[in-house]
């Protein structure tokens, strides 16, 4: 079946939290792509001239390390987003008991997801939905970052699809906190618990509710206090907590160099302020350091 006269509609890849993906043929190119169809046709505006808008310019994102968004349209009152397609993602890589992956093979991971980010964020757009299934992997082994920008146009998407249980666990403290002035810090932070993800091959700080999200993080890295973070007791979701001292980071990350403990201590920094932004972690001696991260071709992936 033909969407909008130029591709031709294959199966379903799955059910995503804004609707359905599937695969197709770009017949004006050939090229295999995933056009993700969002739901908008509930609502009495239909097509949303502001996510109309706001998708035109995450059109014209284009870096190695973001998927590229070939086209967008409205079509049966229902949006249509046009990506390339990607062989797998990081959380099939990080799952699969039989890859193993070595201390050069994290960094060249973790290093493309940053460089992605950095590109996003030196135009001023922010991820906020970053977890290990929206970073894609392609053919070449190239790490893409998906679903840039859209938790922004089409609002927070945990609060209104339950399946999307994940995000919670990289969600920084100041969201958390119910913040509703959050910068580029929180797509930080969650890149610093998809680094932990990476050396621990398992999901760092897996909390069961927000406030449970909460009692993690403060159990693996101690409870802040309001010298640390001095706006936090200004958050409008702040509540007062019994302290917890911190364990030496390196109690829970034992096969971990120095020089990646340095440079996760400072993404998992409490005050957003303080944190450090993804360029200076792009220039954290972590990426100088030897090994030299691995060749994305050459990178271990699912089969
Ligand atoms: P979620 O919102 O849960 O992150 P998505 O909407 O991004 O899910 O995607 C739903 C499904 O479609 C996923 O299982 C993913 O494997 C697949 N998918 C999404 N984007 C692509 C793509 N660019 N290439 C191939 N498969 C994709």
């Amino acid at each position: 079946k033909r969407v909008a006269d130029r591709y031709l509609k294959r199966e379903v890849l799955g059910e995503g939290t804004y609707g359905v993906v599937y695969k197709a043929i770009d017949t004006k190119t050939g090229q295999t792509v995933a056009i993700k169809r969002i739901r908008i046709g509930q609502q009495k505006e239909g097509v949303n001239f502001t996510a109309l808008r706001e998708i035109k310019l995450l059109k014209e994102l284009k870096d190695p390390n973001i998927i590229e968004l070939i086209d967008a349209f409205p079509h049966k009152g229902n949006l249509h987003l046009v990506f390339e397609f990607m062989e797998t993602d990081l959380e099939a890589v990080i799952r699969d008991r039989n890859i193993v992956l070595s201390p050069a093979d994290i960094k060249s991971y973790i290093q493309m997801t940053l460089k992605g980010l950095a590109y996003c964020h030196k135009k001023w757009v922010l991820h906020r939905d970053m977890k290990p299934n929206n970073l894609l992997i392609g053919a070449d082994g190239q790490l893409k970052l998906a679903d840039f920008g859209l938790a922004r146009i089409f609002g927070s998407p945990d609060r209104k699809f339950t399946h999307q249980v994940f995000a919670r666990w990289y969600r920084a403290p100041e969201l958390l906190f119910g913040t509703k002035q959050y910068g580029s810090g929180v797509d930080v932070w969650a890149a610093g618990c998809i680094f932990a993800e990476l050396l621990l091959r398992r999901p760092f700080l897996q909390g069961s509710s927000d406030i449970d999200q909460l009692g993690k993080i403060f159990a693996a890295l101690g409870t802040p206090k309001p010298s640390q973070w001095p706006d936090m007791v200004f958050l409008p979701d702040y509540v007062e907590y019994q302290y917890v001292p911190a364990p030496p980071l390196r109690s829970l990350f034992p096969m971990a160099s120095d020089d990646a403990l340095d440079l996760l201590s400072k993404m998992l920094t409490y005050d957003p302020r303080a944190r450090i932004s993804v360029q200076q972690a792009l220039e954290h001696r972590y990426f100088t350091s030897v090994p030299a991260a691995t060749n994305p071709a050459l990178l271990p992936r699912p089969p």
